[in-house]
């Protein structure tokens, strides 16, 4: 120092820098300037101190926290609504981490604090708990940034955001933590006590595990009342003047099924057709070309990343999650993944082609990454929007060297996601021309379509490559090139066959589907930008999705059976319990959802919310209370005698919680005559009227859908009640009724 006599005599000022996790302290210290000394649980240097939570470090009291009566559960002392919320430390570990933060913001020279902890609602309340928790008053700013590079921590530490600013997240936080403790708390207790005995153990409820569990159910419900219905198809085969073939599809409107009619069975009529039209001449009625455009999809939010690595790779949604944060974290690779922003802000136009040049050096993202370079101007209108960003804009690529080889299998794929909708969404929409084409004969009419690619545009990114104009891919019939055909060509009919089909049940919810419900809060959208306009109304939030679809396997409501998540017996308990509740209403969680961003962002009212979730939880606590407990037992419906033992013992068989079983079961040391037919089978449900056709019948009257095979493989069959034992008879392979009408020779 120049002039020592000039320095500060006492102390110098430092800043308390609090990460979210001992990995990041040890990045910040790195883009920090000055050497820091590493001590027990903090890192120092001469202006800075760095510590860390390791997560949550504290947590809101338990009922029995407040008021030892509340150990025990009774449904009098519900609602539990304390009149303010208390923390605790989570456990001895995050005691002594805490104590250690408490007593460096009490240091003398610790002037101001910088919370650094991750920048969402999360991170938001990890470090206010810390605070509160405190009673220490000092300067606190916020550290807020999209992507873990010394960079971008250098340039965060450079503009770094008041406190204040941060308020109505926090305000949010808060409200969402009290919301759902007040909600699960509440609900859990009063269904517990009312439905314990029947759904065995704990009946655990919450704001938004039980909404999304009663879509789950709604859909299983639909899968088993499905009755496929038969339908027939008549494919045709036709001879263009120059003996090249095509297939076409026999349509009526805009129908291509033929189906049971009342006087005249589907496939009566489809052989008809079929015999008809089989050897006759006939023309090219239409031929029409249309050209066909398609645009690059978004860049992504985290849901969709979600939704894209479940569909390609079968990735749960937490894996996915796992991936990307280890990908911003760690491999300093991509911003921030826990974002709802499908769109970049204004001010980061200067960094994309920077960014683009990163992946350069990659040789399966070169070629893109150069036309993107090359470009003079970026084609911006679906990719920066500053009305869309809030907190944080869309996962791209950060614009550092991306070392891929150091990736791990699951990071890798990830990656590759996002830098190729990066790319992507730089480049032109790809162009088709798709042909339809009419056949008619004998007063049938048959469609031909064909799709090529002229243009790969974006799809390019993904190894699309334009076809040759002189073929075409054809959608229905079979593969074939289309031959060039004219309005008015007299063509041949060469063979016409019927294929025997049946409707099949809806699907099961995957992971990247249930995302895609939660999102939109149960509503069927598939227009990617009006889905845009409804996220702020959804199930959770980005980040919070995984964790939801985790806690209800956990608690054994669903399953997760290759891809497929389907409801357990347990689950559709619980529903069927609550019935039309409000607390399985995705609509009304939607709302409650909104009303968080809105508070988010400076314009919702916290206290009328928390008062609303307080009348809320009183309301929901009272009628499950008035539900009628004879009721609400489930109906265990009692299937006759045990087909086994009944005719000497006069037992019978009862539906539990797991099965159809003989009432001679007492015990495991008394397990009577061991009939049993679990509600389980295959990874469906047995409801107790197909137990009922097994027992009375000895085989269920229709064809089953929605078994799993043991490799995740879907298969439909009837149940045959063998020797008391159940097992699985398989349709025979579609032969149609009316004796398929077996090409024409
Ligand atoms: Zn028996």
């Amino acid at each position: 120092m120049p002039f020592p006599g000039f320095a500060k005599v006492n102390f110098v000022a430092k800043t308390l820098v609090i990460a979210e996790k001992p990995s990041v302290g040890r990045d910040l210290a790195s883009a920090l300037p000055g050497t820091f000394d590493k001590s027990e649980g903090y890192l120092e240097s001469a202006d800075y101190v760095i510590t860390w939570a390791v997560g949550h470090l504290l947590t809101l009291w338990e009922p029995e926290d407040y008021d030892e009566r509340f150990k025990k559960w009774r449904t009098a002392d519900l609602p539990i609504v304390p009149e303010e919320f208390k923390l605790k430390p989570r456990d001895g570990k995050s005691k002594k981490q805490l104590n250690l933060i408490h007593k460096l913001m009490k240091r003398e020279d610790v002037e101001r604090i910088v919370n650094a902890c991750d920048a969402g609602r999360e991170g938001e309340l990890i470090f206010k708990y810390v605070l509160e928790s405190s009673g220490v008053e000092k300067p606190v700013e916020r550290l807020w940034i999209n992507s873990m590079t010394k960079q971008a921590i250098t340039e965060g530490f450079g503009q770094l955001r008041p406190d204040e600013q941060l308020r109505p997240l926090e305000r949010a936080a808060r409200s969402r933590s009290e919301a759902d403790w007040l909600v699960g708390m509440n609900a859990t207790r009063a269904a517990t006590l009312k439905g314990r005995a029947w759904v065995g153990g704990v009946v655990s409820l919450g704001r938004v595990q039980t909404p999304t569990l009663a879509m789950m159910v709604a859909r299983e419900r639909e899968i088993q009342a499905f009755v496929p219905a038969p339908y027939w198809l008549v494919h045709g085969t036709f001879e263009a003047p120059s003996r090249a073939g095509y297939a076409g599809l026999w349509f009526e409107g805009e129908e291509t099924r033929i189906w049971n009619a009342e006087g005249a069975p589907g496939g009566e009529r489809a052989d008809a057709i079929a015999a008809k039209v089989r050897g006759k001449d006939g023309r090219v009625a239409s031929v029409e070309r249309k050209e066909q455009t398609e645009r690059s999809p978004l860049l992504y939010d985290l849901t969709s990343l979600q939704r894209e690595a479940n569909r390609l790779f079968g990735f749960s949604a937490r894996r996915t999650l796992q991936a990307a944060q280890s990908l911003y974290e760690d491999k300093k690779a991509i911003t921030y993944p826990r974002t709802s922003s499908r769109f970049l802000s204004g001010d980061m136009v200067s960094l994309l082609k920077p960014t683009a040049e990163t992946l350069l050096p990659i040789s399966e993202y070169a070629p893109f990454a150069r036309y993107v370079l090359e470009l003079e101007q970026l084609p911006l209108g679906r990719v920066v929007n500053d009305a869309r960003v809030s907190d944080h804009h869309a996962i791209i690529p950060t614009d550092v060297e991306h070392d891929v080889d150091t990736f791990s299998p699951d990071e890798r794929r990830a990656f590759d996601l996002v830098a190729k909708r990066f790319l992507a969404v730089f480049h032109p929409p790809a162009r088709y021309q798709r042909t339809t084409v009419v056949t008619e004969v004998e007063e049938e009419t048959f469609r031909t379509r064909g799709k090529i690619t002229i243009e790969a545009g974006w799809r390019g990114v993904y190894g699309v490559e334009p076809d040759d104009p002189s073929r075409a891919e054809e959608e229905d019939g079979e593969s074939g090139e289309l031959p060039k055909l004219e309005e008015g060509m007299t063509v041949r009919c060469a063979d016409a066959q019927v294929e025997a089909k049946e409707t099949k049940a809806p699907p099961r919810y995957t992971e990247a589907t249930l995302l895609s419900a939660m999102e939109t809060a149960g509503k069927r959208i598939e227009d990617e930008e009006l889905r845009e306009a409804m996220k702020e109304n959804g199930l959770g939030t980005p980040a919070t999705r995984a964790e939801i679809i985790e806690t209800l396997i956990r608690r054994e409501y669903i399953d997760r059976i290759a891809k497929e998540l389907a409801p357990t017996p347990k689950g559709l308990q619980v529903i069927t319990m609550l019935e039309a509740h409000p607390l399985t209403s995705p609509d009304l969680t939607g709302d409650w959802e909104k009303r968080l961003t809105d508070i988010e962002h400076g314009n919702g009212d916290r206290e009328a919310f928390m008062r609303d979730i307080e009348g809320f939880t009183r309301s929901t606590v009272e009628q499950i209370a008035s539900l009628d407990k004879e009721k609400l037992r489930p109906e265990r419906a009692e299937l006759g005698l045990c087909p086994r033992c009944g005719a000497e013992t006069g037992e019978i068989i009862r539906e539990n919680s797991r099965a159809y079983g003989c009432t001679s079961w007492k015990s495991r040391e008394e397990a009577g005559c061991g009939f049993v037919i679990w509600k389980r089978v295959a990874g469906r449900t047995l409801t107790p009227e197909i137990a009922r056709q097994l027992l009375e019948e000895g085989r269920t009257r229709d064809v089953l859908s929605g078994f799993r095979s043991r490799a995740g493989k879907p298969f439909r069959a009837r149940l045959v009640l063998n020797d008391g034992k159940v097992e699985f008879e398989f349709p025979q392979r579609a032969a149609t009724g009316a004796g398929a009408s077996s090409s024409g020779d």
